[in-house]
């Protein structure tokens, strides 16, 4: 029987909702090679969106580095060098010189022993957690969590708690009480449609008490937090450039850490870290891993590049945080906006300003459409009824001016 009639209704309900999702064709308003210096205000903010020149806050370039000549010039050496294919699987031929290289950087910068790469973060996660943990297992996971994670645990079959946001005397009671033999606990470092850090040194301890395992996603705190941008462990003082921190040795068996590569550092993919052993079995078990090809070398080598960027042009996190104290600055205090609007607290790139009915946001984001603007709404079921917002994300290409000229376009908005 033919499969139409039935989509074509669903995707008509779907209509009716408003919710369906309408993808926009998007490019750099100007080849980035193209740019001269007085243009360069465009690197990396300036989009051509369905052919209209908009000023994005919606992407998780948080650092702009998807544009760096730097990162452009390693991709294009890395294709005259290797091609452009990796061919095969990292088990099989897939496992080039520079994939060796990234992972090792990788781990130096995360400070822990060991790490292997996926060709993404939704890989990643559905990948690992099955090799971690499977039928008669116990993973708590965190209400906010991002889809991969939650795929990743559906994916292994074990039992899913599902716990209430952040909320640690729930989740130290739900681990006493579990007789499961092994446990994992999962959970977003940087919650991405909130912007808040998790609080990973009392997960840790958490999960020491009970002999559980803490799988944290950096997804959007790699390259961001930390001093050196090493992600939301150096954040906490847990690991750091030089390793793990005296009050950490010896206690980090239990931590899965994984981050992607496609966000801040501006490219794609994503890596785990952790244990050599765990490093190991998860090259030997995660299938996500081992039956995929791996990523074109011109993706590593940009992500090397990347990299040695985000260790070494720290002036970005400092600008970056400047703007995100601006904009709070002005939307809290500085300019009217419509009383019943609250930006949520968050140190992050992530600066959500919750609006609450559908409508209202999807009407806010018109008119921040009609001044030039692109500020995607999030709508429920990506964050709860009632709670629709605007998620502007922040990044380091931004100038003060722009961030300026959107304060002023949301003050404008009635
Ligand atoms: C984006 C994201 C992912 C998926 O990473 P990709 O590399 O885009 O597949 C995983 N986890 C979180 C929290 C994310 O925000």
């Amino acid at each position: 029987m033919s499969s139409t009639p039935l989509f074509e209704r669903e995707l008509a309900e779907l209509a009716q909702a408003h919710l369906l999702r309408h993808r926009r064709e998007v490019s750099p308003l100007l080849p980035p090679a193209d740019l001269s210096p007085d243009q360069e205000h465009l690197r990396g903010t300036t989009y051509l969106i369905n052919g209209q020149s908009r000023l994005s806050f919606g992407s998780n370039d948080y650092l702009g580095l998807s544009q760096h000549p730097a990162l452009i010039l390693a991709a294009q050496q890395a294709a005259a060098r290797y091609g452009v294919g990796a061919t095969a699987s990292p088990s099989v031929c897939g496992h080039s010189p520079s994939h060796e290289a990234l992972e090792l950087e990788l781990a130096t910068m995360v400070g822990l022993p060991r790490a292997v790469s996926f060709v993404a973060g939704y890989m990643a996660n559905v990948g690992v957690i099955p090799a971690l943990v499977g039928r008669g297992d116990a993973i708590f996971s965190d209400a906010l969590n991002h889809a991969c994670l939650i795929d990743g645990a559906r994916l292994s079959r074990a039992d899913v708690q599902v716990m209430p946001h952040g909320d640690l005397a729930a989740l130290d009671a739900a681990l006493q009480a579990s007789t499961a033999r092994r446990k994992l606990v999962l959970t977003d470092a940087v919650f991405s449609m909130d912007g808040n850090i998790v609080n990973v040194p009392a997960l840790l301890t958490l999960c020491e008490r009970h002999d559980a395992w803490l799988m944290v996603d950096d997804a959007h705190g790699f390259g961001v937090l930390g001093e050196h941008g090493e992600g939301t462990l150096a954040h906490w003082g847990i690991t750091g450039r030089d390793g793990v921190q005296p009050e950490w040795q010896g206690r980090l068996h239990r931590l899965i850490y994984m981050a992607t590569l496609g966000k801040a550092a501006g490219v794609a993919g994503a890596f785990v870290a952790g244990e050599s052993t765990l490093v190991e079995w998860l090259v030997q078990k995660a299938r996500t891993y081992m039956f995929a090809t791996a990523a074109p070398a011109m993706l590593t080598e940009a992500v090397r590049a990347s990299l040695r960027v985000i260790q070494e042009e720290g002036g970005r996190r400092q600008h970056l945080a400047r703007l995100r104290d601006q904009l709070q600055d002005r939307l809290r205090t500085g300019l009217k906006l419509r009383p019943t609007w609250r930006l949520m607290p968050s140190e992050t790139a992530i600066q959500p300003l919750i609006i609450g009915s559908n409508e209202d946001a999807l009407a806010v984001m018109a008119h921040l459409d009609r001044q030039g603007l692109w500020v995607p709404a999030i709508r429920p079921p990506t964050v709860p009824p009632g709670t629709a917002r605007l998620r502007i994300s922040l990044s380091a290409a931004h100038t003060c001016a722009q961030v300026d000229a959107l304060c002023q376009a949301l003050s404008e908005a009635v």
